[in-house]
């Protein structure tokens, strides 16, 4: 698949002053709440209505979704609100049902990305639609799958597509609930300029109180769009209730999310400069973040070191390490000096955790 400009055409062509915004709750639960939700965000920011249908839960025995039923009310959605509707398809069942209701943007789950076989029976059965299709990201984080998704419905010619990257599933305990990889979006960028991206601030976070930030965030990443998990009683929610926003606080985040545009040469350039940072800064957290890796593996060598009753200090391996960094750097333009001081540093901070190990 080749970047094409043809891919965001849909969303050019909505010519928005914002960035796209699709919100709604994480499930229709009945015809009350989703028609309460959606008129509550009908003089808003918001461009679909989302509601999930069909729920892929992690374990049975929750909440997994109310079924068809639930397209007839997001045809009153449409009806009642003139919104757009949107929901997760995951079967050539879940198409044929969308369509007949008339369903506007259509995503692909990220429990289906990974699949290459779920992947096919949706395109083959969009194939021919007219339907705007995001795919959100795998769990894994996988950029080859991903993007194979995606190239499975071009082939199909369905060319009004995004991707919607909502954080990768991880074995270690964060503050994510999927932590976001930034970086995977970055490089998705740059091979597919027109590829549309929409941030999923809440399936990234898991928490209400942290989807500003990664709001913000993917703003500066120059993200073309959010889709933001919204409900008129979040703690009461039939499923994902802790990162449930209310309406009202919905329009409150779009209110205060720096949203800059490219119109002239002065915001042409502060729009630079703050993507560029906004990688320098999550470059910086990775380095933070492998330190403290690094240190806990130190101590770790400390602890087997006072078991032989061996000295901190081995100045040979000492030497190797710093005569194979000096030439990694050199071959990323990074000066021996750098290196030198970089590696001194990180060395000491090394030798204080394994003494405080040996001598306590
Ligand atoms: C959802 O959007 O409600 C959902 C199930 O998301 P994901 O596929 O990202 O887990
Ligand atoms: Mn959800």
């Amino acid at each position: 698949m080749e970047n094409s400009k043809e891919m965001r055409k849909w969303l050019d062509g909505m010519d928005l002053p914002h960035p796209l915004v699709i919100a709604g709750p994480c499930s229709a639960e009945t015809e009350e709440q989703v028609l309460k939700i959606a008129h509550d965000l009908k003089d808003t920011d918001v461009n679909y209505y989302r509601a999930g249908i069909w729920k892929p839960r992690t374990r049975p025995g929750n909440f997994e979704g109310v079924g068809a039923i639930g397209l007839k009310w997001l045809q009153k959605v449409k009806e009642e609100t003139g919104l757009k509707t949107a929901t997760e398809v995951a079967n050539r069942a879940h198409v044929d049902l969308a369509l007949e209701h008339d369903v506007d943007l259509l995503w692909i789950g990220a429990r289906s990305t990974v699949s290459p076989f779920i992947v096919q029976e949706i395109a083959d059965a969009l194939e021919g639609t007219d339907k705007i299709v995001l795919v959100k990201n795998p769990v894994n984080p996988d950029l080859s799958l991903w993007l194979g998704a995606v190239e499975r419905l071009y082939t199909a010619d369905i060319k009004k597509l995004g991707v919607i990257h909502r954080g990768f599933s991880t074995y270690e305990k964060t503050k994510y609930r999927n932590i976001p990889e930034w970086q995977m979006a970055i490089e998705l960028q740059s091979k597919f300029p027109d590829l549309p991206i929409i941030n999923d601030p809440s399936h990234i976070t898991g928490k209400r109180d942290m989807i500003f930030d990664v709001s913000q965030t993917a703003l500066d990443l120059n993200f073309d769009g959010l889709m933001i998990e919204t409900h008129h009683d979040p703690d009461n929610a039939w499923s994902d209730a802790a990162q449930q926003v209310t309406p009202k606080t919905l329009v409150q985040i779009m209110r205060d999310l720096r949203i800059r545009k490219e119109t002239d040469q002065e915001a042409e350039y502060n729009s630079k400069l703050s993507n560029l940072r906004a990688q320098i800064d999550v470059i910086d957290n990775q380095l933070i973040d492998t330190m403290g890796k690094r240190m806990k593996i130190s101590d770790d060598i400390g602890e087997l070191k006072k078991k032989k009753n061996v000295a901190v200090l081995q100045s040979n391996r000492w030497n190797a390490i710093l005569g194979n960094m000096i030439l990694e750097g050199e071959q990323r333009g990074l000066s021996e000096e750098f290196v030198l001081r970089m590696f001194k540093a990180i060395h000491q901070e090394s030798i204080n955790h394994q003494e405080k190990i040996i001598n306590k």
